[in-house]
């Protein structure tokens, strides 16, 4: 089965779990509703509450800073906040989380982001507004094409060995620019300045070995994920991460985010994640033009 139908149903179920959501959709008698505002979850009406009082006595910033309960405490968890996050925001629910003026003049006292992101920096990919995460939640890195190197991989072993988070992301998007100028002819490439050129040689080899498929969108969604599956692979076979991942606190996952319809796919099983080692091998990209 496809990473694609897998995600879709997750995303899915996570979406009418939210409860009450109309998006735009039809009446009965044919005419459009309006979308119906998904409630805050009681636990956060209750914790805003909690820390509205404590400023109200004066509490110190050091009790405000404790009064939110984490996001998440294991993978598992993390990686149900961001689906939930992202349901929210591609279902036109997003809540855009704020923080308190008192809260956030709290936050300097330090950080506990639950999920590290590698993502593009493509201008279409903000990572919080697509997650519907607030400030403190999600420590991101990145980069054109999000690929790993040397600084990618220290912000990442930075969160791993300092912070509580309990999920590294690799979102790679549709649309991709840098995956696109990978897929060029080398001449084409090596007409670009050396950073940029540098760059581009983290993805060329995984792109390479895509199969070749004539339709565009579809060849560039393939080639998108190959990257992703190979900047996983190379984050899993850092010594850091993999301490990480046996001691069960972080678990290291792909996606996809789909400009189009704002709606992530994550590929988080072995054979979401597994690299292709020839154009044959890559077969599975049929599933991606279901
Ligand atoms: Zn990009």
């Amino acid at each position: 089965m496809s990473e694609n139908k897998i995600n879709r149903r997750d995303i899915c179920k996570t979406f009418l779990a939210l409860g009450g959501l109309a998006i735009g959709g039809l009446t009965a008698k044919g005419q459009t509703s309006t979308p119906t505002p998904t409630p805050a979850p009681v636990t956060d009406v209750l914790q805003d509450q909690r820390i509205a009082d404590a400023v109200k006595r004066g509490a110190t910033m050091e009790e405000i800073s404790k009064l939110r309960d984490p996001i998440a405490n294991n993978p598992e968890e993390a990686l149900r906040a961001l689906k939930t996050g992202n349901a929210r925001f591609f279902g036109g629910q997003a809540r855009r989380p704020e923080v308190s003026a008192a809260e956030r003049r709290a936050q300097i006292l330090g950080q506990t982001p639950f999920a590290v992101i590698l993502a593009c920096s493509d201008s279409r990919v903000p990572t919080e507004i697509v997650f519907d995460q607030s400030l403190g939640s999600l420590f991101i890195t990145r980069v054109a094409g999000n690929v790993v190197e040397m600084g990618t991989t220290g912000s990442i072993e930075y969160a791993v060995n300092h912070l509580k988070t309990h999920l590294i992301v690799v979102l790679g998007h549709e649309g991709c620019g840098a995956i696109k100028a990978a897929l060029l002819p080398a001449e084409e490439r090596a007409r670009e300045t050396p950073s940029i050129q540098a760059l581009l040689n983290q993805i060329v080899p995984s792109v390479s070995r895509i199969p070749k498929i004539r339709d565009e969108k579809a060849k560039l969604r393939e080639a998108v994920v190959a990257n992703v599956r190979q900047q996983v692979a190379n984050i899993k076979k850092e010594p850091a991460i993999q301490k990480a991942i046996a001691s069960n606190k972080i678990n290291v996952v792909g996606a996809f985010y789909e400009i189009t319809s704002g709606a992530v796919d994550f590929f988080e099983t072995d054979e979401d994640l597994r690299i292709a080692q020839t154009a044959y091998d890559s077969c599975d990209w049929r599933s991606h033009l279901a």
